[in-house]
Order: structure tokens, then sequence, then C-alpha cells
């Protein structure tokens, strides 16, 4: 037996005696390696030996003891079985070593795996790191995030990450800290960029400013002292025929040990220029005779945290990845794979972390991106297909009385207006369930809609509920409501059969509306969620109308809509959302754009102003409220959590009050008050009694105050444009001219810039595209629809690839609309983990 090999083996004994406590040797098991590194190449033994050794006992001390002997155990096996194959090695003798049982951090009593999908129970080992893979624990029960892809493999993709050697308790403790638990986060841990070292030059042809990779050989290594003794520098030679490169390395003086002279080595990185030669400053480097994995191809470059480092985790990648992703079930059937042109996910997987070209790894995230989308895109569709198989109340609205009831307005419909009300009259007579979404930007006239949609359910003498988020704002629409439909000539209800129902109604009167919708006197009831509250029941509820839909959850919603029996459901929102998030997003509702302002209004103008410019914001102020107009102005929630916004706001109104109007009558409006006092104050505003309005965001939905013309937002910087808009929607309502002035809190100019998109457009839609690119769908739909967040490689932005995703989920459930094809079984387990809280309504 070789020296070197007969030292481990010694070591392996020492340490199997003493428990695998990695005290064997001083400082550790894997302080010997150099040392032993160079007597093993002295030693004659073939690389493929040393390079066995080296990665697994380099990670031996973080594993635990029962990890630590099996992991020996298997590396002796396969050094014996590596021995046996050279000619030039004596066979290497048995060695036993003590067996311990798996901890119980590790393993929950069941000792192997349980194969799955008649899979291969013992998949052949794979060479060096995933030498423990057999000894995989039962994995413990992790309830699935809504919104992740979890494909099948023949064993559980989650399976905990110490089930891979490499990575013990503290690998896995860090590698948790980037949301990865289990070996199915590790495969869709994609890189966060990559840095093409594909590009291979001979020294004597090499650029200044270029990122290449050069292979050589070390010619000569020095390690120098720098700055009297306090950074060292290591300074080598690389030659490979064609000429010569220098190349430094900071305060790594220990590479003189690794990168010995005569070392065959590849190196990538930036070539720099000193004192008119080329050369490199610490590049990235390995050495030739193992594979190539940080050098001289397109190399993933991964979010880290501390503790972790780039070389590491993309070891670890690598390991994972090779041995894991050939064995993952594709589930996309071929036939969506073919027509679409997408590559399988195997391959897919290994492209998007070891890309063998640019060109496999856009055929990679493209794969990637549509599974995505696809996902998203056939759960919504499923949802839309249950409800378009349900039957509903069939509601015909002749011609002629509609026209009727547009006359009664006193104004003209435009025309997005009567394409929106167009398509609610031929739901409502289509015999399934309406589900429209009704999308269109602040002041464009969706009430007028709602009201009519409403008028003709109304006409076949059934009810209707219209629920709004606020008080104020259910108030607002009562009022208009009853002008709408129960004044003057041809109205088609009375007074009485519309009623209001808010959290401080009085207990009599709540009384009193309930015994009328059980009874049917009440036609419509607009309200708040008291709606939802348990005691209000209906006689015949046929139609239900949201609005300002994003305020309220999908289980609220629903419970609305349980109160009747599958009635027609009309959302409304004036949250513009470009088109292709909505196809995904609002996928199982049918989209009416209103995209189209009533003539006549006066465009708001949007000015930036710098922080030091407030004066002037103050002037304008004093000027319009003399001329007898209001005014908002809004402070940011700094933090939600602590409410320093809260407070932000409430000082600042003490100063206003104090020191800035001291003249004018200011109200304070922020998400600590209670509803009924919230309520209180915007009613007060809209009543005229305060010239000002401070607030926090929660002012941003839409109340109606047409005598207001100043929109003054503090801290601009901090909202999102699409919100920005928002606020701005509540001026210009009136016939004066109005302003919105944006104050950001700093004088950074980037953030200047950003705003300065306000003052360019007026239009909601652009605005919220370039709201999304700037801050991500995640954020842009706010936690209500977070699942979306989870999104990491699709861009909802791309209208091609949701398109073709929409096309295929479309087909799909033309050819086989259960899912019960054999050839789509994976596909539906895949889909129903993706939407595994069972939240498939999501609008
Ligand atoms: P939003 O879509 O933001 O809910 P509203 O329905 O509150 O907008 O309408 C904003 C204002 O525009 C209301 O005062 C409404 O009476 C008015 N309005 C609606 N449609 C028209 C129209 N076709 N012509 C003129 N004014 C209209
Ligand atoms: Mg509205």
């Amino acid at each position: 037996m070789q020296l070197s090999l007969e030292k481990l083996n010694k070591f392996f004994k020492l340490e199997s005696e003493r428990g695998f406590d990695n005290r064997a040797v001083v400082g550790g098991l894997d302080k010997i390696l150099p040392a032993w590194e160079a007597e093993a190449r002295a030693d004659g033994l073939p690389e493929e030996i040393i390079q066995t050794v080296l990665p697994c006992l380099r990670s031996y001390p973080e594993l635990d003891p029962p990890a630590r002997a099996a992991s020996l155990r298997e590396l002796w096996r396969s050094l014996q079985a590596k021995s046996a194959a050279q000619s030039n090695l004596n066979s290497l003798p048995d060695l036993n070593l003590a067996e311990l049982p798996p901890s119980a951090a590790r393993g929950e009593i069941e000792p192997s795996f349980p194969p799955r999908n008649g899979g291969d129970s013992h998949p052949p080992r794979a060479e060096r790191s995933q030498a423990l893979v057999n000894d995989i624990p039962h994995p413990r029960h992790r309830p699935q995030p809504h919104g992740r892809i979890l494909p099948d493999g023949p064993v559980g993709l989650n399976a905990p990450l110490t089930v891979l050697s490499g990575i013990g308790p503290r690998h896995a403790q860090t590698l948790s800290q980037l949301g990865l638990h289990t070996l199915g986060d590790l495969l869709y841990f994609f890189p966060r960029r990559y840095d093409d070292f594909s590009q291979l030059k001979t020294i004597s042809r090499l650029q200044y400013g270029e990122e290449v990779t050069v292979i050589g050989s070390v010619q000569s290594i020095v390690n120098r002292p720098l700055r009297g003794g306090q950074l060292q520098v290591t300074e080598a030679i690389i030659t490979d025929g064609s000429g010569s490169l220098r190349v430094t390395w900071f305060n790594q003086p220990w590479l003189v040990n690794r990168l010995r002279p005569n070392t065959p080595v590849s190196l990538s990185g930036k070539i720099e220029q000193y004192l008119g030669r080329l050369v490199m400053n610490h590049p990235d480097w390995e050495q030739l005779d193992q594979e190539l994995l940080h050098t001289n191809r397109i190399v993933p470059v991964y979010p880290l945290t501390a503790n972790l480092n780039q070389r590491l985790v993309r070891r670890i990648l690598h390991d994972t990845v090779s041995f894991w992703a050939p064995r993952i079930a594709d589930f996309l059937p071929e036939t969506i794979r073919r027509e679409a042109g997408l590559i399988d996910l195997p391959n897919a997987l290994r492209q998007i972390h070891f890309p063998d070209s640019v060109g496999q790894l856009e055929a990679a995230r493209h794969r990637l991106a549509f599974d995505e989308i696809f996902l998203l895109q056939l759960g919504v569709l499923r949802q839309k297909l249950a409800w378009q198989s349900a039957a509903a109340q069939t509601f015909e609205t002749p011609q002629e009385w509609l026209d009727a009831q547009i006359n009664r307005l006193p104004f003209p419909l435009t025309e997005a207006q009567r394409r929106a009300l167009a398509a609610v009259r031929q739901d409502l007579a289509s015999g399934s369930p309406m589900n429209r979404l009704l999308q269109g930007d602040v002041g464009s006239g969706k009430t007028v809609i709602a009201a009519l949609a409403i008028a003709m359910v109304a006409r076949h003498g059934v009810q209707s509920a219209l629920m709004a988020p606020t008080g104020i704002l259910a108030e607002q629409h009562y009022r208009n409501l009853l002008t709408i439909l129960a004044q003057g000539e041809g109205a088609p209800l009375q007074p009485a059969e519309i009623r209001l129902l808010v959290g401080d109604t009085p207990e009599a009167e709540k009384e009193d509306i309930r015994q009328g919708l059980a009874h049917g006197s009440i036609k419509l009831v607009v309200g708040t969620h008291a709606l939802l509250e348990d005691p209000v029941t209906f006689q015949r509820l046929q139609l239900v109308v949201v609005d300002e839909q994003h305020r309220f959850g999908v289980s609220q919603r629903a419970r609305l809509r349980s109160k009747g029996d599958n009635p027609h459901l009309l959302v409304m929102t004036a949250t513009p959302i470009p088109r292709s998030l909505a196809l995904t997003v609002y996928g199982d509702l049918d989209l009416t754009v209103m995209d189209e302002m009533p003539p006549g209004r006066q465009m708001v103008k949007t000015y930036v102003l710098s922080p030091r410019e407030r004066e002037r914001a103050y002037r304008l102020i004093n000027a319009q409220i003399s001329e007898g107009h209001q005014v908002f102005i809004i402070y940011p929630l700094v933090e939600q959590s602590t409410g320093d916004g809260e407070l932000a706001a409430v000082e600042e109104y003490q100063r206003l009050q104090r020191e800035v109007f001291p003249g004018y009558r200011v109200g304070l409006l922020h998400g600590r008050l209670k509803p009924e006092e919230k309520d209180e104050v915007m009613a007060r505003f809209r009543d005229g009694h305060y010239h000002l309005l401070v607030s926090t965001s929660v002012v941003e939905v839409g109340v109606d105050v047409p005598n207001a013309t100043v929109m003054l937002v503090e801290g601009a910087n901090r909202f999102g444009l699409a919100q920005l808009h928002q606020f701005r929607g509540r001026v210009g309502r009136g016939n004066a001219q109005s302003f919105c002035l944006l104050i950001p809190d700093t004088e950074d100019a980037v953030e200047n810039e950003r705003l300065m998109v306000m003052a360019e457009t007026n239009d909601g839609f652009v605005l919220a595209e370039r709201d999304m690119q700037q801050r991500g769908p995640g954020e842009f739909l706010g936690t209500r629809q977070s699942g979306f967040s989870e999104l990491r490689l699709a861009n909802l932005t791309d209208v091609r690839l949701i398109e073709k995703a929409r096309e295929q989920a479309q087909a799909l459930f033309a050819r086989d609309p259960g899912l019960q094809d054999p050839e789509n079984q994976n596909l539906l387990s895949t889909l129903e983990r993706f939407w595994s809280d069972g939240k498939g309504d999501i609008s």
C-alpha cells in the first residue's frame, strides 16, 4: 500500500476509535490535506484518487459523527474500487469502521428512503460527494408554500439538505438563510448572473479589458509583503508556450502551496494593465486536472449570504445538479414540449446552472419560465372552467329598456363605457355566471356600469349587493346609486329598496335591513365587509359587485358570493394592471378595460419638487385654499410594523397646524384610527369642514372630494408609481385646475428621474407598466397575491411567453379537461403542489 494511502487508513481508524470527533489530527482532519496532497503526488497516486479524497475530506468537519462515519466508509470503499482498477496499485485491505446510528436530528426512524412512482430504489452511487445519498432519511413533512414548482423524481426532492455529503448541519443552517431547505429548493436556486469565461485565449492574443480564460502552467510563484507587511501579495508567472502573463492575488499566501511551479492551471478574469504590461489581478483559478467549475466556461454566480462563498455554493450546486437533474421526471408531456419548442426538464435544470453555451442557457431559461407561467395559467383556467360549467339565472335585457336607462343619466356614455356595458349585458344573458373584471383608471366612470348592471338584474325583481372597502366609499356609492337608480321618471328601483349597511349602522337599523334582505323587500344593499357578517342572508342574491377589489382578500369575496346561488360577479379595480399580468393573475376572470376618460376632464398638473422647494408648495396651497379649495398632504408609512409613518404624519400634522397653516383647519387620518373614526374624518373633509387633510396612504381608495385641488405627497420616492397615480386621482375630480406635487425626501437625482415619469404621463397603464418593471410583479401586486413573487424566471411583461403558455393551457384543457390522461398525471400532481394551499381563486 502506498504510504499516503496507509496514512489515510491510519487516520480513519483513529477517528473511528475516537467516535469520529475529528480530533485524530490536531486542528481537524482537513488540516492535513495540503501536506497529504503533496505526499500523494510524490507517491505517484493517480489524480483520480487524489481528487476523490480531497473534496470528501474537506467537507468532513462539517458533518455530524454518523455522517462522518458513513462518509469515511464510503470513501474507503470507493478507493478500494479505484485502486483495484489501477494496475500499478496494490489492492487495499478492508477497513472496519465503527457503525454509528444516524443521529436523531438527521434520520427520523426509517433508515432508507422509500421509492416512489416505481422508480429505481437504488440510484447508482455518484462518485464523490453524493456518497451519502443512499442514506437519505425519511423527509420530515414540510408544507409546500404556494406557487413553488416541485417536480417528481425517483426520490423525494423534499429531503433535507443534510443528506448531501459536504453539507452538514452548519452549512444547512447557512443555506436555510437563503431559503434553501430541501434538494428541490437547491435545484431551483438559480444563479443571479453568469460570468462568461468560455472565451479561451492564448496569452499572446490577450487584449486589455477583456474577460477571458487562460490555460497554462505555473512558471514561478512567490509571496511578497506589501505596505509594511500588512498585506501579502502572491505573484505568479503563467506561461502557455505563446507567452507569459503576470498574475497576482492579495492575502492568499497559501496559494504558493497549491499552485506549485509546473502545476497546470486554468485562470479566468479580466485583463488589466500594470506598468505597460498585461496582467490579471485576482483571477478565479482551478487546477486543470479537475473538472472545471470556476473557469473556462460560463460560470454561474449565486446570491450569497455571509458564511458562504461562491466556490463552495458552486461546488454544492454542481454536485447536486449533476446527480439529481437527470433523475427528475419531466412533468410536461412530450406533446406540449414539442409544440411549444421546449427542452426537457433535466436538461433545463442542468443548463440553467452550468450552461454549455449562451444558446443553451437561453433555452433553459425559456423552458423554466414557461413552466411558471404555464402552471399559473392552468390553475386560473381550471377555475374559470369550473365557474363556466355552473348554471346561473339568465337575465335578458331588451335594448329599448336599456337605452331608456342610459338616457336617464346626466351625461352620454363614453365608448369604453358602452363596450363594458355590452359585455356585462351579454354575460347576464349567458346562463352561466358572469365573472368579469372591470378595469378602468380612476375617474373613468366604472360606477355607472355597476349601476346599470344592478338595474338589469333588479328589473327581474331579484337582489344585488355592492361591497366597498371603506365606510366612506360605501356611503358615496350609496348616494350615487340612489340618484341613478331611484330618482326621476322610469327609475328601476324605489329609494326604500336601496339600503346602506356599514360598521356603524345602528343595530336596530341593521336588524331592519337583515329582515328586508331575507324577505326580499330590499333589492340592493351597499356596504362594507359588514355585509359578510353571518346573520345577513338574502332571499335571492343574483349579482355581487365588488369595488376596488384589490382591497379585499380572496376569502371575503368568496363569502359574499356564497350568500347567493351562483350569483353573477362583477369586480372593479382602478389599479391598472398591464395586460400581460392581468392575463396571468386574473386569467380566471373575463377582462374589460375602460381606457377612455369622460370628456372635459382637466389634466392634473404634476410637479416634482426638491425638499428645498417646499415653501413653493406651501405658497400654492395657501393660494388654493384662499380660493375656497381643499388640499391633501400625504406622508409615507416608513415602517408599517413600527408605525413610523403614522408618527411622521402625526408630528407633521402638529407642525403644519401650528407653524405653517395656523389660520386653517387641518384634519388627520391614519391607519391607527378605528374605521368609524376614519370615516368621520373623511366625512368632515368631504363636507368642507377641514381645509387640509394630512394623511398616510390610507386615503388612497377612491373617495370623491371634487373641491380638493392639491395633492402634496411627501417622501414621494417611497411610493410606487401606480400608487402615486392613485393619490393623484383624488384630485382633478371637479372642474377646477388641480395640482399634484411630489417631494422626495432626499435630493437624489435618480429618484427625481423616476418620479419625473409622473409629470410626463397621466396614463395609469403606462405608469403601471413602468412600476412593474421597476419593482417587479411581486412588489407591484402587494402581499395579497404574494404567490406571484415566487416567480423566479418568468417576466410578467413578456407577453409572447404568456400568450404561448396560455394557448398551451387552453389546448390542454380542450384535449383533456379533467387531466385524466396517463401522460398528464405527472403534470396534474405538480399542478396540485404548485397550488397547494388550495386557493384556486386568486383574483
Ligand atoms: P371610477 O371609475 O374612478 O370609479 P366614477 O365612477 O367615480 O369613477 O366616476 C367619476 C366621475 O365621473 C363621477 O363624478 C361620474 O359621475 C362621472 N362620469 C362617469 N361617466 C361619465 C361620462 N360618460 N361623462 C361624464 N362624466 C362621467
Ligand atoms: Mg370608483
